[in-house]
């Protein structure tokens, strides 16, 4: 199957199943046992990727990172940009939701650069260009993340103003942006653009963040009636959900807020919000968020000692999320050393089965298609270099006669022993291949003449010195060998692989004329076609 039907599977079988993630689950890990049977690398890393997504949609955060590091390095082995582009994206939000925003923002910048590359490619510019933002926003750069999220704001308006989810997100964290960064006015301006949209099929989550925003942003302009009736509306929308983390730290501020101006009533909602979220998630940063909000109320209502209960708990969270953050980074770093180890292993695996596809079983000698592959690698070499190429033509003398005195078995047999003799020689200028039955060619780079009639004249001695019986061989009653050789120049520019075995079969003609266990050297300048001139070579 090609990368593109292949390619059509896929996506056919997520849209089927995206919402039924165990029957999506079991296609996709069909879909992997068959990449890995056919050792497909594009197929595998094609598969990784959507299993990372089916991870990130089913919220399992840790598995996202491990597909999408291996759907990214895969994919880098292929041409398919789209989804090597979405696997960075992805490994971006497996790292951001790790808190890595380093690596985060590297993973970011390479879907970029490759969307920008690459025509065709359904990831947005403007999404990645978010997600990084976003990136920069949680590091404090709000000069970075201002600009990086207002082009996506006035990117959208201008070329997709109907995509109202878009246009909200952009501007929610935009205005947060500004008013990190202390320019409120600018921050309320924003939201003025989001408000516009914000009824408008958007999905309830984005509503309430922009809510919440709203809130802050009047708060820190000591707007109190304002900020009152938003955070109402915040608390409002999110009755329903079990849990709306990303909106956690957006409370606790409204929370802080309320109770510096003495909105305790509201404050005290906030803050159960939070210790309800908590109690559920049990995580320490959720947990450490509503403790906060608790030891700040009681503190400004002066009730000291709970406040100081809180304070003394938070100390020691804080130093248990410390530890946890170590515990993560080395975590992350060994699940990345686990990943690359995991696919250093199947990249060898597939150059193996590569090579074995290029090479011959009998003999482990290149097979005759390699043999071609390899030749004309040289040629557009030598081509460019202005180097030479070699051919030597192998041929066992009297070899029908061997396999009628000793059988097949030991035929082969002296076969190998050729092939042996060959394969010692072997290096990156010089490849051998078996041509056909008891045929063999060498294909050569860059070497000079006297270099090239010493290889085939180290094969014939080898040969000669492993003395392999041979009694209707008149030529010393052993395995002996016809060779033809030829070193060419590429200057014309035209020569292929077929002229070096045309020249090379020329010159072995001439070995087996003039009475076998010869090497002849066919003189490729000096003479024409008709009238070529040979050389013998001793060995
Ligand atoms: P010449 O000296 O002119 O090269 O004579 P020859 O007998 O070597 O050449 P010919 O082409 O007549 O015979 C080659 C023989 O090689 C014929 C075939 O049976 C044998 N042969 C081809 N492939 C294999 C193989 O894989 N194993 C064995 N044992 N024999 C093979
Ligand atoms: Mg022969």
């Amino acid at each position: 199957m090609g990368a593109k039907e292949f390619k059509a599977e896929l996506e056919q079988v997520y849209g089927k199943y995206k919402s039924n993630f165990p029957r999506l689950k079991r296609e996709l890990n069909r879909l992997l046992k068959e990449g890995e049977e056919s050792q497909d690398i594009y197929q595998l890393g094609a598969v990784n990727y959507y299993f990372a997504l089916m991870s990130y949609y089913k919220g399992v955060r840790s598995r996202v990172f491990s597909y999408a590091f291996k759907a990214a390095t895969m994919l880098e082995q292929t041409s398919d940009y789209d989804l090597l582009a979405r696997s960075y994206n992805m490994l971006g939000i497996a790292y951001f939701a790790e808190e890595n925003y380093q690596l985060a923002i590297a993973a970011y910048n390479r879907a970029y650069q490759i969307t920008r590359e690459h025509k065709g490619c359904s990831l947005l510019t403007d999404v990645v260009r978010n997600n990084t933002a976003e990136c920069y926003q949680q590091m404090g750069d709000y000069r970075k993340s201002i600009k990086m999220f207002s082009a996506c704001l006035s990117n959208t308006l201008r070329k997709r103003a109907e995509d109202h989810e878009a246009v909200a997100i952009y501007g929610i964290n935009l205005a947060a942006c500004y008013e990190g960064a202390g320019e409120y006015d600018k921050a309320e301006e924003t939201l003025a653009v989001a408000e516009n949209v914000i009824h408008d099929g958007v999905p309830k989550m984005v509503v309430s963040g922009f809510y919440a925003r709203r809130a802050c942003v009047a708060y820190k302009q000591d707007d109190t009636e304002t900020g009152n009736r938003y955070a109402d509306l915040t608390i409002e929308s999110v009755k329903d959900y079990e849990d709306t983390y990303e909106l956690h730290r957006d409370f606790e501020q409204i929370a802080h807020a309320q109770i510096k101006i003495g909105e305790y009533d509201r404050a005290d909602r906030f803050g159960n919000v939070l210790l309800a979220y908590y109690r559920k998630s049990g995580h320490v940063l959720d947990r450490i968020i509503a403790y906060r909000v608790q030891a700040d109320y009681f503190n400004t209502i002066n009730n000291t000692a709970v406040a100081l209960k809180y304070y003394r708990r938070l100390n020691s969270l804080y130093e248990k999320r410390l530890m946890e953050e170590k515990a993560m980074q080395l975590s992350i770093q060994n699940r990345i050393e686990a990943t690359e180890r995991e696919l250093q292993h199947m990249m060898k695996k597939i150059k193996l089965s590569e090579e074995n596809a290029e090479r011959e079983p009998l003999t482990g000698l290149l097979n005759r298609t390699a043999l071609v592959k390899t030749a004309n690698d040289f040629i557009e070499r030598a081509k460019d270099g202005d180097k030479k190429i070699g051919g030597i033509f192998i041929d066992i003398d009297y070899f029908k006669e061997y396999n009628d005195t000793y059988g097949h078995a030991r035929g082969d047999e002296a076969i190998r022993a050729v092939a042996a003799a060959c394969r010692k020689l072997e290096s990156a200028s010089v490849k051998f291949a078996r041509y056909g039955g008891d045929e063999f060619f060498a294909i050569i780079f860059g070497r000079r003449d006297a270099e090239v009639n010493k290889i085939a004249a180290d094969i014939c001695a080898a040969v000669r010195a492993a003395n392999i019986l041979h009694e209707k061989n008149p030529n010393g009653r052993r395995v002996t060998l016809s060779v033809g050789v030829v070193n060419a120049s590429m200057a014309d520019g035209d020569s292929t692989i077929l002229d070096i075995v045309n020249y090379a079969d020329k010159a072995l003609y001439q070995a087996k004329r003039f009475g076998r266990d010869m090497i002849c050297a066919y003189d490729a300048h000096g003479a024409s076609d008709e009238h070529a001139a040979f050389q013998t070579i001793k060995f």
